[in-house]
């Protein structure tokens, strides 16, 4: 503790850029110790947080809701949104206008023909709005030809899910993501060295052990409020590194679930001036990267037996291992290059390998799932900044619809 401290304080000093933001971090180091005192550096935690409060007291008319459009930008992995005032509740996304947004200002579109279409999907309550009629919509995308962006993989999952209908998938994804600092380090890591090896985080509870435990309990209770199928949450290997699961849910709802709890966490982390990364491989060296490993079953998986159709479905993902792993991240295997390293709980990328119980292969059949004889399989390739929409539409289409 004593070094963790000494190493902030020292490299906060030569950063420091003006002379007031100096004072201020002298001042907290020296009433007290912890990774929290880097904060200080958002602009966003310095903002008096009781001012809007006092307007979202403020009656508004009761037709009109807020509604926040999300959708995925042209790298494949980052959220954009922007809010408009309806004038009456929807009851589904039916009662949703279209709506457009600037393609050229998202890696979309060209600036003479900039106008790109948002196509409203799913609906889930705002827990950051004050109303209780405030919505947030996931979205897609489309170009002014009606044709998906390159970037919505949502419209090609969605045929596959239809083509699959009758086998009843499901999917469950944990989604690990690591915590920054503004400066970029690790969140609570010291600014001039490292922690103490991997050992003592994962699952752990301890100020030494694991940053920013409010922001992660946060985050669950607001995805419950959202309607997200929210599954349970714990501390990852590497400190810092955090996880949340969603599902199991029925086609779609997992993968949209996850695009919004993932802008759900962005916004909390805003708040609190932390940086959300999904990178997959934050740390270089003996540091656990992220992934989102993807759980994955249909009906007859599920059912008395179901073991003979995993191993059938195992069996076709042997054979598309390139298929897989171009879908598995958003840059078609570069993010996934430095993560799936055949170490550090990974298997490697040029090789499919499955096993029970095992967490150094492609895919694990979990050791309750090899004793019942059926359940469900964890594809552990997919990246943390993965686009589950890709990966589910990968997952049916080798295992369900053998293309
Ligand atoms: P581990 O860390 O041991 O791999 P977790 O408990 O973090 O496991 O995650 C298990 C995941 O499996 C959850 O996301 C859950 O939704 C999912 N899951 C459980 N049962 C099924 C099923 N029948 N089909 C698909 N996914 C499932
Ligand atoms: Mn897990
Ligand atoms: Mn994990
Ligand atoms: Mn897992």
């Amino acid at each position: 503790m004593a070094l963790r401290c000494a190493g902030l304080f020292l490299s906060k000093e030569l950063s420091a850029s003006s002379q007031i933001a100096k004072q201020f971090r002298q001042l907290h180091i020296s009433t007290a110790c912890a990774g929290s005192n880097f904060l200080k550096d958002s602009p966003n935690t310095a903002l008096d947080k009781s001012i809007l409060e006092r307007y979202r007291k403020l009656e508004t008319p009761a037709n009109r809701v807020q509604a926040t459009y999300l959708w995925i930008d042209g790298t494949g992995e980052h959220i954009r949104l922007k809010d408009r005032v309806l004038d009456k509740i929807p009851t589904s996304v039916n009662d949703l206008p279209k709506w457009q947004y600037d393609g050229s200002s998202t890696y979309q579109a060209a600036g003479e023909n900039s106008d790109t279409i948002l196509a409203p999907r799913a609906i889930y309550r705002d827990p950051f709005k004050p109303g209780q009629n405030d919505i947030i919509v996931m979205c897609d995308t489309y170009n002014a030809d009606g044709k998906p962006t390159k970037s919505n993989k949502r419209a090609a999952c969605q045929a596959a899910i239809e083509k699959a209908d009758a086998e009843e998938p499901w999917f469950g994804i944990e989604q690990e993501y690591t915590l920054l600092d503004v400066d970029g380090r690790p969140f609570g890591w010291p600014a001039n060295g490292y922690p103490a090896p991997q050992g003592p985080y994962y699952c752990g509870v301890g100020a030494d052990r694991v940053y920013a435990r409010d922001l992660v309990e946060a985050h669950a209770i607001a995805c419950l409020y959202a309607g997200i199928d929210f599954a349970g949450t714990n501390a990852e290997v590497m400190p810092a590194q955090w996880e949340y699961q969603v599902g199991p849910s029925l086609g779609m709802k997992a993968a949209d679930d996850l695009w919004v709890s993932r802008y759900i966490l962005h916004r909390i982390a805003e708040e609190y001036g932390v940086v959300v990364t999904l990178d997959p491989k934050p740390m270089k060296g003996q540091w656990n990267g992220a992934g989102a490993h993807t759980n994955f079953s249909t009906k007859a998986m599920r059912a008395n037996g179901g073991m003979k159709a995993i191993e059938a479905a195992i069996e076709k993902l042997s054979k598309q291992q390139e298929r897989h792993i171009r879908a598995y991240d958003p840059k078609e295997g570069k993010d996934n290059q430095r993560r799936l390293l055949g170490a550090l709980e990974t298997s490697s990328i040029d090789k499919f390998s499955w096993g029970v119980a095992n967490r150094g292969v492609s895919v694990r059949i979990p050791r309750g799932v090899a004793d019942a004889g059926k359940g469900y399989f964890e594809d552990r390739r997919p990246s943390s900044n993965c686009d589950p929409y890709a990966v589910c539409d990968a997952l049916i289409r080798t295992c369900l619809l053998n293309e």
